[in-house]
């Protein structure tokens, strides 16, 4: 609160709300050049690992470039990539696909290429089915790059690849925000049966020390990520106490399995409706008697939201008054955009920052609180940017916690360059690696799609050849 002197008899009160992160940030301040001297060496590490100029990596890169060149067209191709798999014959994908790239006059031409691929006359003439089938694989292609594999064998292959090039995973099996009680309850069985075969596997998987070991000791080699929407149905339409009371037996059984089997499970974080009744259901089914001595278990806080340092500051109690570690893994949140929809619709002012500079402070923020409490707070942080590793890393380092004591996350298909940068530098990296049914996970391959081609994404702002590691490693909101 900044109180102004009174002038001509009136007193003026002028209250100036900041993020908290950014007045609480001072203290960070001295490890500026640190943090500079850790990204440089990321970033380098990075180059020297970038893929080949041919290879499906860098034409995944360039297919996103070009997506993010016209805001509209990007809107119609991603509500083209969601009805896809509802289409059924070849002539409805041509048809669907003309409908949602005919354009308006106000809009720029379309790209030559595509004028050409949807120069058909009919839907169901060769032509057209020539072009359906394309489009189909296509999206296909940029589906399978942001999850491991369809079955539960073709994810195992993935992880068991993984380890092979030192770094570990945490698999997830897509699907969330169900509506029928029969498809959460096949969603937990086969969480149980993929707990029981991946820690059967596990057993004869060689330890390596790089992703097996923490400073605090060995840590679980399965390592599966849940939802809680995912387990129960139509928890968004429950009153709180209902959608807990939903939750809890279905995650109760996927803790009670993986405690007998010697797995790790984490919480993932979803929208903020439901924010605080996940954090109630993990804190209270973690106190009970059966889980209170167990610290293979995880929850995600996210910094887009104006909550997360106070979420993160009574995690850090809760967790000292239990008595046995968990782990938290920070991340900015998946789903700003339709968080920002929503409290406009309702009138209401959003839950999360507006701008962008604002998360990634109050990221930084909040992993300071999370590093103070590592003690009671295992840490871990889902991050493609090198600006937020390397404050963390700098951060940890400053006081005095042992290598490795930080996981740093990323996900499938995202910064593959950075992972291999990282894992070289002996840090612990975890890949979340989500497989399943591309029907049922196309709400996370959109959430990827805007992700990868929003004009504010860190990865995406690092391979344009305008941006200097001197500005995408400055502080936040000092851009
Ligand atoms: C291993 C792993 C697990 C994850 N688990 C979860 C999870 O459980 N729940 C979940 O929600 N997400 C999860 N995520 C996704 C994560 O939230 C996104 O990948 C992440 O937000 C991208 O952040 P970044 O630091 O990589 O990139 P950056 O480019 O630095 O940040 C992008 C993020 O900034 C925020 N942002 C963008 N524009 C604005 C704006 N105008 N104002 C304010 N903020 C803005 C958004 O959160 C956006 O996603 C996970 C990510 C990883 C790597």
């Amino acid at each position: 609160m900044v109180a102004i002197p009174p002038r001509n008899g009136y007193c003026c009160e002028i209250i100036i709300v900041m993020p908290e992160a950014f007045t609480k940030a001072r203290s960070l301040d001295s490890l500026e050049a640190e943090i500079h001297e850790i990204g440089e060496e990321i970033f380098q590490r990075a180059e020297d690992a970038a893929p080949p100029l041919l290879s499906r990596e860098r034409w995944q890169q360039m297919a996103m470039e070009w997506m993010t060149t016209d805001e509209d067209l990007k809107g119609r191709l991603f509500r083209f990539i969601e009805s896809l798999p509802r289409l059924g014959s070849d002539a409805e994908v041509a048809g669907r696909l003309k409908e949602l790239v005919h354009r308006d006059n106000g809009h720029a031409p379309l790209p030559a290429a595509l004028q050409l691929a949807l120069a058909y006359k009919r839907n169901d003439s060769l032509y057209a089915s020539i072009v359906a089938g394309l489009v189909r694989w296509g999206c296909g292609q940029s589906a399978r790059q942001f999850i491991c594999g369809q079955t539960p064998e073709e994810a195992i292959d993935f992880v068991l690849r993984l380890r092979r090039a030192g770094m570990a995973f945490t698999l997830d099996l897509l699907g969330e925000t169900v509506h029928s009680a029969e498809i959460a309850r096949g969603h937990v069985e086969t969480y149980l049966r993929l707990i029981e075969a991946l820690s059967r596997s596990a057993k004869n998987w060689p330890v390596i020390p790089l992703i097996d070991e923490a400073p605090w000791g060995a840590i679980p080699r399965v390592n599966i990520s849940t939802k809680l929407t995912a387990l129960a149905a139509s928890i968004d339409h429950l009153p709180p106490a209902a959608a807990a009371a939903a939750m809890m037996p279905p995650l109760r059984e996927i803790l009670r399995a993986a405690r007998s089997a010697g797995a790790f499970i984490n919480v993932d974080m979803e929208h903020y409706a439901i924010k605080d009744v996940t954090l109630d259901v993990f804190k209270q089914v973690l106190a009970e008697a059966e889980f209170r001595d167990w610290p293979d278990v995880g929850i995600v806080l996210q910094a887009y939201l104006r909550d997360t340092p106070q979420d993160m500051g009574e995690l850090a109690e809760w967790s000292r008054e239990r008595g046995t570690p968990i782990t938290v893994r920070l991340v900015k949140g998946a789903y700003w955009d339709s968080e920002m929809a929503t409290a406009r619709s309702a009138g209401l002012p959003p839950p999360v920052w507006t701008e962008k500079w604002q998360s990634d402070a109050c990221f930084e923020e909040s992993a300071r609180i999370m590093l103070d409490s590592a003690d009671v707070l295992r840490p871990a942080i889902g991050s493609h940017n090198v600006r937020s590793i390397a404050a963390v890393l700098a951060y940890s380092r400053s006081i005095g916690l042992p290598p490795r004591t930080v996981e740093l996350q990323m996900l499938t298909g995202m910064g593959d360059p950075l992972k291999r940068a990282l894992a070289g530098m002996r840090e612990r990296v975890r890949v979340y690696s989500p497989f399943g049914d591309l029907v049922k996970g196309m709400a996370y391959l959109i959430r990827r799609l805007i992700e990868n081609t929003s004009n504010d994404s860190f990865l995406r702002q690092s391979f344009s050849a305008d941006a200097s590691r001197t500005e995408l490693l400055a502080k936040p909101g000092q851009r």
